[in-house]
């Protein structure tokens, strides 16, 4: 017998990178947990510590599919996040936010569950207010390479809160910004990943234009606990969950290298199409709905991330 409540959780691309930490947290909690994924971008090593255990199952299936489970929460996180993944069959990914969001929001109805969706930084596009509070409705191109994702998320926001209109379902809807840490893919094609595989393996850093195109980057630990948060409390969102701190992408590519190795070149690259220029949130509603706001540090957490990838020897 368990002492506290516990919850039955859903978490859909589970074995990705931020849905496998938080199932570590969940599980280290003692709740249960179902963890749903169809491998596109996850991996199984991400999640193999807790297979086996009592109130721990693995599904493979493809959230654009219907799916019949009794939970209490779903954390809906399936979707490749990366550019370079989601743009790899675009008309996937937005099958995957729309008929996934669906599928998942129809399960959340019927069987009464609160559902979080783990929506993005990208429905503000390429933004003409900085920094980035939840009532700016964002400056998308609606036919562009990341338009699969960035309006793909859009109407999975939609979709929530249309189902809360319409059905009283409990939704929770949080605005990811650039999420780094232990587990990203060394191949995702993501910034941090890119600039400390590359560092680790003795290559000049790839900026991508100039590097003065600015991101805020948080860490994948005060990101799960802001996640957390927002699914126990009681506003429906969306909120902003990342860290305020601007860096350019080139401020970015010097720490990587001056932590890994200062004689690195740097080198440039096109700047790929719709790449936004600027992207830093305001967090005000997540500080005072959730009482969060991020703790460590980009130079902390990047020397945790270098560690971990030093010891994946890739
Ligand atoms: P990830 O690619 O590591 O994880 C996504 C997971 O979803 C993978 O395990 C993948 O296999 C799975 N998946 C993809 N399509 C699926 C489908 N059709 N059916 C079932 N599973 C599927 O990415 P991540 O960084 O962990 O991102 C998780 C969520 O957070 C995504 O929804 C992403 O859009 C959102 N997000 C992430 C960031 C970030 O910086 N990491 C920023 C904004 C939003
Ligand atoms: N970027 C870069 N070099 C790389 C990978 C990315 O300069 O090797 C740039 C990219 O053009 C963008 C920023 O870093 O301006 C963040 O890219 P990422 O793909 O991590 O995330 P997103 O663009 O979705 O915020």
């Amino acid at each position: 017998m368990k002492n506290h409540i516990t919850y039955r959780n859903l978490v859909t691309g589970g074995a990705g990178f931020l849905g496998s930490h938080l199932i570590d947290r969940l599980m280290t909690a003692g709740e249960e947990v179902i963890c749903l994924d169809n491998y596109f971008t996850g991996r199984k090593e991400n999640v193999a510590k807790w297979i086996g255990h009592p109130d721990f199952e693995l599904i493979r299936h493809d959230v654009t599919e219907p799916i019949q489970v009794e939970v209490d929460r779903i954390w809906h996180l399936a979707c490749p996040a990366s550019p370079v993944h989601y743009q790899f069959n675009p008309i996937k990914t937005a099958k995957t936010s729309f008929l996934g969001t669906y599928n998942m929001l129809g399960l959340a109805r019927r069987v009464g569950a609160r559902i979080l969706l783990a929506s993005t930084s990208e429905v503000y596009g390429d933004p003409e207010v900085h920094p980035q509070p939840e009532s700016y409705r964002g400056c998308v191109n609606t036919t562009g390479i990341r338009s699969c994702y960035d309006e793909g998320k859009r109407i999975a926001e939609t979709l929530c809160f249309d189902y809360q209109r319409m059905h009283s379902t409990e939704i929770r809807v949080m605005r990811i910004f650039n999420t780094y840490g232990p587990r990203m893919l060394p191949n995702d094609g993501r910034v941090v990943s890119n600039f400390i595989v590359q560092a680790l393996r003795g290559e000049a850093l790839t900026i991508y234009g100039d590097g003065s195109q600015t991101r805020s980057f948080c860490y994948v630990d005060d990101l799960i606990e802001g996640m957390i948060r927002l699914m126990n409390g009681k506003h429906s969102g969306p909120i902003n969950i990342g860290n305020p701190g601007e860096f350019t992408i080139k401020m970015l590519a010097e720490l990587v290298r001056d932590r890994v190795n200062p004689s690195l070149k740097l080198i440039h690259k096109a700047l790929p199409a719709d790449d936004p220029m600027q992207r830093k949130p305001v967090i005000n509603l997540a500080s005072k709905e959730l009482g969060w706001s991020p703790t460590i540090s980009l130079e902390e957490g990047l020397d945790l991330t270098i560690n971990w990838f030093k010891s994946t020897h890739i």
